[in-house]
């Protein structure tokens, strides 16, 4: 998955199918291999059923010729010696009809345990596909999560994987199925009339494969109508959301303008359609029941001549539909297996693709890291944006315990700073070091189960409070949260909702204030006790009385801490124990408020200019 690729949801699609491409599925063999035992009994129940529906068909002739014949003998030898199966009489009405039922019953459960046994298998598959997949779509290192948006991850994986399940659980069923109809149909076909089977090869395959490229035809089409119609949607509703725009500058009439020649491509797209599928019914009419009716046609003169037994002639009729049937059935099929086929490249891909953790189910490592945190000379661009370098061999410090607030304009390397702390990315040159290690010898869950970073925008699971408190400390108590929420000054609020701690937050629940969120953030944040504390200060503006609750939370949670902070509040800035000015990739002042004032440069005139919110 590039990033070129991700504007598409849908499973791409190969444009010609080689059975080369069928190697695709090898790669699903680490998924397969456990239940290639269960695949070889499922394809041997398909077979058992699939030749127990020509027998079947083969029986419903026999009666049709039975009853023709009223009860005699045909003329013609039958495959069945002298009319007789495992001793059942085959001339007789009544015991084709209970052969029939007993075979129909063997089948029935057949089926049934074929269904149950593939979805059984498939459903343990997909549960390890899915596990692995969501694996590896969140140990990704951060750029994964740049190049593409969340919402292109998460259809293109689910869609990706049901196209995989459809595969296993019916396509290939299917194709087996279809495969052993079409060979054994025809080769029971061939055994009554050479003649008629040619005939019959010679025109229905050929009709009914030119459907079913016509029928793509229509189907392209009618997308084409859907898509017009969806834009055209879009216009309504682009215009219902900038009502006020629209009135208040008069151009309703040019909306209704723009409306109106969008329906109009819709109309004309429609009726495009309405040519093709008027076309495509005369076809099927004209030329595929025209095939049948010649096939039928020949097969009635070759009875009359003798030629043909009766039985024969109407096991002819109705296998010859069931051959059809395969014959449409397994070129739709190819699609379906094109698409299972691409999903399986783009999910492989994706599980091959290189991660920044491996082994989640191994101990993390402890680490103290209340220790000097050192920069050296680290230079830093994005790998979307090569020709822009952000971080110019930036060296900084942040002592044990040190609280250090970086300032500077927006776009200056702050957040980057920031990310670089975290390991979300890595240095291009130079290094970070704890006590003089280079942090990236140490193990990265270890690393990071260290630090806690409170972001900018808190985004609250849709979990309750206490559930959301506990994401910094998983086997956190009762008491741990609670005493986590004290010290963040979210007791008091928590405690004003009628379910306290249970209260339901984010998309489910109700939506807290921005200093609400901002203080579960720091209780989270408390509650994982962590030796680096890395804060990206909310640039939003809160209100006064928020704005102290904060304030007093933040400085509980940098107590004892080596803090970075993303500082954009001057109180936080004038409380820092040091001021980084950071401009342009490089720090350009470093010192206390009060020093840096004295020095009146860029500090003091960021200050001056009112840069921060003064409060
Ligand atoms: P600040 O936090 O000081 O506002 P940032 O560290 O967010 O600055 O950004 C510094 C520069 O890096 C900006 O020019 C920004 O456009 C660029 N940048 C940030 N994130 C990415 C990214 N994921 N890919 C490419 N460029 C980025």
């Amino acid at each position: 998955m590039k990033s070129e690729n991700t504007k598409e949801t849908e499973v791409p699609k190969k444009n010609r199918f080689r059975i080369a491409d069928l190697r695709g599925f090898k790669q699903m063999w680490p998924y397969l291999r456990p239940h290639k035992f269960g695949f070889a009994f499922g394809i041997i129940l398909i077979s058992i059923s699939s030749i127990l529906t020509l027998f079947v068909t083969r029986l419903w002739g026999q009666l049709g010729g039975v009853g023709i014949m009223g009860g005699a003998k045909s003329n013609i030898e039958t495959e069945f010696e002298g009319g007789v199966l495992g001793g059942l009489d085959l001339h007789n009405l009544e015991s084709i009809g209970w052969t029939i039922a007993i075979v129909l019953v063997i089948q029935a459960s057949l089926s049934f345990l074929r269904v149950y046994h593939f979805a059984n298998m498939t459903e343990k598959m997909m549960l390890t596909m899915r596990r692995d997949t969501f694996e590896a779509v969140i140990s990704m290192p951060m750029d994964f999560y740049h190049d593409r948006r969340v919402g292109d991850i998460n259809s293109r994986i689910s869609a990706d994987i049901t196209s995989i399940q459809d595969t296993f659980t019916i396509t290939l069923a299917e194709l087996i199925r279809q495969t052993i109809i079409l060979l054994g149909g025809v080769a029971a076909l061939s055994y009554f009339s050479v003649d008629l089977t040619l005939m019959m090869l010679g025109t229905l395959p050929v009709v009914i494969l030119v459907a079913i490229v016509f029928g793509k035809f229509i189907k392209r089409r009618s997308k084409e109508t859907q898509d017009e119609i969806a834009s055209s949607n879009v216009i309504v509703q682009e215009v219902l959301t900038g009502i006020v725009n629209v009135k208040a500058f008069a151009n309703e009439w040019y909306e209704r303008n723009r409306y109106t020649g969008s329906i109009k491509t819709v109309r004309q797209l429609a009726m495009k359609g309405a040519m093709g599928r008027g076309a495509f019914a005369s076809f099927i009419i004209l030329f595929i029941f025209g095939a049948i009716t010649l096939v039928i046609f020949k097969g009635a003169a070759l009875m009359q001549s003798g030629d043909l037994a009766s039985e024969h002639f109407f096991t002819f009729l109705l296998m010859t539909g069931l051959v059809a049937g395969s014959v449409g059935g397994l070129a739709s099929l190819f699609g379906v297996v094109q698409k299972g086929l691409g999903a399986i490249d783009s999910l492989m891909e994706l599980l091959k693709e290189k991660r920044e953790l491996e082994g989640l189910e191994e101990e993390v490592s402890k680490y103290d890291l209340r220790k000097s945190i050192k920069f050296e000379k680290v230079k830093f661009f994005y790998n979307s944006r090569k020709d822009l370098t952000i971080l110019h061999d930036l060296s900084l410090e942040i002592k044990a315990g040190e609280q250090v607030a970086l300032v500077g304009p927006s776009g200056a390397g702050k957040s980057t700073v920031a990310s670089l702390m975290l390991r979300f990315e890595q240095p291009v040159s130079g290094r970070i070091t704890i006590d003089g290690e280079d942090v990236k010898s140490m193990e990265l869950r270890g690393f990071r189960k260290r630090i806690a970073y409170v972001p900018q925008e808190v985004i609250l699971f849709g979990d309750d409070i206490r559930g959301n408190i506990a994401y910094g400390k998983l086997d956190a108590t009762d008491e741990e949260i609670k005493e986590a929420a004290k010290r963040a000054h979210a007791l008091e609020f928590i405690d004003s909702f009628p379910e306290g701690f249970q209260t339901l937050v984010g998309e489910r629940g109700i939506q807290l204030s921005g200093g609400q969120r901002q203080r579960i953030a720091i209780a989270r944040a408390i509650l994982r006790d962590p030796d680096i504390l890395i804060l990206d200060e909310a640039t939003s503006a809160l209100d006064s009385v928020s704005e102290k609750e904060v304030q007093a939370a933040l400085e509980e949670l940098m107590k004892d801490r080596s803090t970075l902070v993303i500082a954009h509040r001057l109180s936080t800035i004038k409380n820092a124990d040091r001021i980084l000015v950071l401009i342009d990739g490089e720090i350009v002042e470093n010192g206390t408020h009060v020093a840096l004032m004295k020095t009146e440069g860029a500090y003091f005139r960021h200050v001056k200019s009112q840069d921060f919110d003064l409060q």
